[in-house]
């Protein structure tokens, strides 16, 4: 079997999570199809922030070079000549990798669909039965569109929505919108924090831990905007919220703030992961002791094949998992097939980007958590099909090779 053809998609959907004003949601897909008529689909997984037309164009450079006349059954290998042959992989980062995701997802869409059987069963079958799920970014909202919270009230009613909607645990960044519900500038946010900064943290926490009450986990969510001191400020002073996870505190560009802001608070479980790439990277925060709990984006470390190897290196250092979900269906359901298959998975995180319907409509099904939980089915491959009427009507960018 060989791979004959290629078509990109650089979607432009609804309002993204709003670093920048006006920014919109553009997820890069990857079809790829083969001599015997199989279609295996992939993601890059850069569907906010500014890096969209770089990853199309990355996604195009190394399927041209990698894996057009290619056997996708040769997963392996053609990862091995994205990393070593591209010269990039040699050394990891956001736009590689994913370009490399979006190709090792669609080659085990491909192989599930050749073997019919699923990722999962493939990946060592089922060791969860099922994946228990936290509403994810409630200062967006919960159940109501995309409204951004403002008032601590307004966050408490979100959170205590998820809770009604059978979640056990949801996720803030009670600091990246301001109190009119724009997003704070974050230069305000480095150094040392004012009082009103920490203020408003501590007022929007205690509503939702009112809102939603004592059984109920509550990650704390800092996107980076922090650096060591104001990270340490608010984990003290939210501390009295018994919060389940401190998520990316501080900058990832190398792995020593991490070490250091472990060091200093041991009390407190730290995450993160979406902005760290490959086993190779993941390796220092592992021996450092930085994370209780890692979170590798399946669209970004490499795909399916690397984020497996970073969940089984995490297990060696008793290190818990939880794939950073925040694309289309695709990075969804590449998440899923891993976190069924590991012994070390900690929880699954459904973004509300997952729960808006022009996200929903990527894909033919549209798989959604049931009482907070989610499960996979036995459809071979990733189990999704690509909704082409809808992705080739709102991609402006459509490369086919
Ligand atoms: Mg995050």
């Amino acid at each position: 079997m060989k791979v004959v053809s290629a078509e990109i998609f650089g979607l432009n959907l609804c309002p993204s999570p709003r670093w920048l004003e006006g920014q919109r949601w553009r997820p890069i897909i990857l079809k790829l199809v083969t001599d015997e008529g199989l279609v295996g689909i992939g993601e890059a997984g850069l569907a906010y922030g500014i890096a969209h037309n770089g990853a199309v164009g990355m996604v195009k450079d190394l399927v041209e070079a990698f894996v057009i006349g290619a056997d996708p059954l040769d997963r392996e290998a053609i990862w091995n000549r994205m990393h070593r042959h591209s010269f990039w992989g040699g050394a990891a980062g956001p736009v590689i990798n994913a370009g490399m995701s979006a190709v090792d997802i669609a080659l085990w869409d491909i192989t599930g669909k050749a073997l019919n059987q699923p990722i999962w069963r493939l990946l060592g079958g089922k060791v969860n039965a099922d994946l228990r799920c936290y509403a994810s970014q409630t200062q967006f909202g919960w159940d109501d569109g995309w409204v951004p919270c403002t008032d601590p009230k307004s966050h408490g009613e979100a959170a205590a929505r998820a809770i009604a909607q059978g979640y056990d645990a949801i996720k803030i960044d009670p600091i990246m919108l301001m109190e009119d519900g724009s997003t704070e500038n974050p230069d305000r946010l480095k150094g040392a924090l004012e009082r009103p900064i920490i203020k408003r943290a501590t007022s929007r926490l205690a509503a939702i831990r009112d809102a939603v009450g004592p059984d109920i986990d509550i990650i704390l969510e800092l996107h980076s905007l922090t650096s060591l001191t104001g990270a340490q400020q608010l984990a003290e002073a939210c501390a009295e919220f018994d919060l389940f996870m401190v998520e990316e505190a501080v900058n990832y560009n190398s792995d020593r703030p991490a070490k250091t802001l472990k060091q200093r608070m041991p009390h407190v479980r730290m995450t993160g992961g979406e902005r760290i790439f490959t086993r190779w990277q993941y390796r220092g925060f592992l021996e450092d002791g930085s994370f209780d709990m890692l979170q590798p984006d399946f669209c970004l470390v490499g795909g399916i094949s690397e984020g497996r190897k970073i969940c089984d290196m995490a297990h060696a250092y008793e290190v818990t998992i939880q794939g950073h979900v925040c694309g289309s269906p695709i990075s969804t359901a590449a998440a899923k097939h891993i976190e069924t298959t590991i012994p070390n998975f900690q929880i699954h995180e459904h973004h509300i980007i997952s729960t808006l319907q022009d996200n929903r409509d990527i894909c033919l099904q549209d798989p959604q958590p049931v009482n907070g939980r989610y499960t996979v089915d036995d459809t071979p491959g990733l189990g999704l099909d690509l909704n082409e009427e809808f992705v080739r009507k709102n991609s402006p960018t459509i490369i086919k090779i």
